[in-house]
């Protein structure tokens, strides 16, 4: 592994936060230069976040050790760029189409993208991926399910990933709830080049509060917890999602309902004559490939509805991106295309 990482971050020597330094039992904190009157927010967070991943361990079934919590996956991403990859020598995969993040990360550190795309079933192509990598290949974004495609890569794919490439292959689980697939975070016990991806914005319907999750090897977690800003998850968001997780049920209820939903308006879509395609989904969005995506874009913003126009990505020719509402609207963006 310590070959993977940039040498300036092997050598780094982190900042050691007073919330760091000590962490036993006291009563009187004179070590931080806080304000002493309680505001109910006048204390720092605690930097790794133990309460919220004691019980995030137990529902996802991965040790505390092999867990880190950043402002947003958003951070996450940016931190795995800036830990493995050498500004203008290094390059990171990406198999378009998918999420934008990766390549603006990247780009944002000086690092070189190679894009290798899915084939036309969207799934990745893994010999002509292997083939593009070579040693300054440091990073592979897989985003499973695909944001925009909405379908899981085949986990024998994926696996083939894991033993022949040779940098650390990303698994980005945005919206793995809404699955029918596995976690590939039951890979990571036989996997130290893995890092699985998950996020609180998506079925924990708590993209506000702004919190992602790595999962990945000690190691691999120690580099992240040295480079990361002292205090990246700050109190509101660790009290609300400790509340969240405390509450499992109410995001297993509302992931049901939204699974509903997508049949319901998957079905629906389908009989309005100017869908051409409906792509299976394994999200919480449908791709919908429409005869004249901009001119429908178009007619659903007169009418308020805002879905995302994929119409330009490279393999969603005419497609637009639905996100599954609620059920009133979904019924609202079907009356809506009822007078289109
Ligand atoms: N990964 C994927 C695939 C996404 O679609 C998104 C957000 N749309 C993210 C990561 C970012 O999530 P977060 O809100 O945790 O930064």
């Amino acid at each position: 592994m310590q070959h993977l990482v940039r040498k300036n971050i092997l050598e780094l020597a982190p900042y050691a936060s007073a919330r760091h330094e000590f962490e036993g039992e006291a009563d009187v904190f004179l070590d931080a230069n806080e304000n002493p009157f309680d505001t109910g927010f006048n204390r720092y967070p605690d930097p790794l976040q133990h309460e919220v991943k004691t019980v995030l361990s137990s529902i996802k079934n991965v040790p505390i050790e092999n867990i880190f919590l950043g402002n947003g996956s958003d951070e996450a991403i940016d931190l795995l760029i800036r830990i493995f990859c050498e500004p203008r020598k290094d390059h990171i995969l990406i198999l378009p189409p998918t999420y934008g993040m990766y390549k603006v990360s990247a780009s944002i550190s000086d690092v070189a993208i190679k894009a290798v795309p899915l084939t036309p079933d969207f799934q990745p192509d893994v010999a002509a991926t292997l083939a593009a990598s070579d040693a300054h290949s440091k990073l592979l974004f897989l985003c499973t399910p695909n944001n925009p495609t909405g379908n899981s890569f085949e986990r024998g794919r994926v696996e083939e990933f894991l033993q022949q490439f040779k940098g650390i292959v990303v698994a980005d689980e945005a919206y793995i709830d809404f699955s029918s697939q596995k976690s590939c975070t039951e890979l990571l016990a036989q996997y130290t080049n893995l890092v699985v991806l998950q996020t609180f914005s998506k079925a924990w319907g708590l993209a506000g509060i702004r919190l992602g999750i790595a999962y990945a090897s000690q190691e691999i977690i120690g580099y992240f917890n040295k480079v990361k800003p002292p205090y990246n998850v700050n109190v509101l968001t660790q009290k609300a999602a400790l509340e969240a997780l405390q509450n499992h049920e109410v995001q297993q209820k509302q992931v049901q309902d939204i699974l509903e939903e997508r049949k319901k308006l998957a079905t629906a879509l389908s009989d309005f004559p100017f869908v051409q395609h409906l792509y299976p989904s394994d999200a919480n969005f449908l791709l919908v490939k429409i005869e004249d995506p901009n001119a429908l874009y178009r007619h659903l913003v007169s009418q308020k509805i805002i879905v995302r126009n994929r119409s330009t990505v490279l393999l969603c020719d005419g497609c637009l991106r639905i996100t599954i509402g609620t059920k009133a609207e979904n019924a609202r963006l079907l009356k809506v295309l009822k007078t289109y």
